[in-house]
């Protein structure tokens, strides 16, 4: 049985708020939001962190971009903007090894990043 809490969300073993789904992916509001809206785009295929990507993938992350944009119409982020995150590895502050998009907004946002 996977330790992994997303895979644990995707296999509806824990809770989370859903608001996209499809065969290859979902997305959920983040416990912990940063921004007034702050969801995750997760595969539903567990891939720790973004080194261990492999040329098989490829479709599944342009269907991460794709989705996100999408997604962020839907949520009215798209005129005033809004900010897609993939953390990598600790330095990054990946904290959960299962491999998501953070989709940030409704506020702005500082660049460089912290
Ligand atoms: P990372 O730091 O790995 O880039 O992002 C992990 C994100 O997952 C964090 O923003 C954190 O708040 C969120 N998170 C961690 N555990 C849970 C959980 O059990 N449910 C949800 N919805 N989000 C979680
Ligand atoms: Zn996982």
């Amino acid at each position: 049985m996977s330790t992994c809490i997303f895979c644990k969300i995707i296999d509806g073993s824990i809770p989370a708020e859903i608001g996209y789904e499809d065969d290859h992916l979902i997305g959920i509001a983040d416990l912990h939001p940063i921004a007034p809206v702050h969801k995750l785009l997760i595969p539903k295929k567990h891939i720790a962190t973004l080194n261990d990507l492999q040329t098989e993938d490829l479709p599944l992350i342009g269907q991460m971009g794709l989705v996100a944009s999408q997604w962020a119409k839907t949520l009215g982020l798209a005129e005033a903007g809004y900010r897609l995150v993939q953390n990598c590895n600790e330095a990054a502050g990946q904290t959960v090894f299962h491999i998501h998009l953070h989709l940030l907004g409704g506020r702005s946002f500082q660049w460089p990043p912290g």
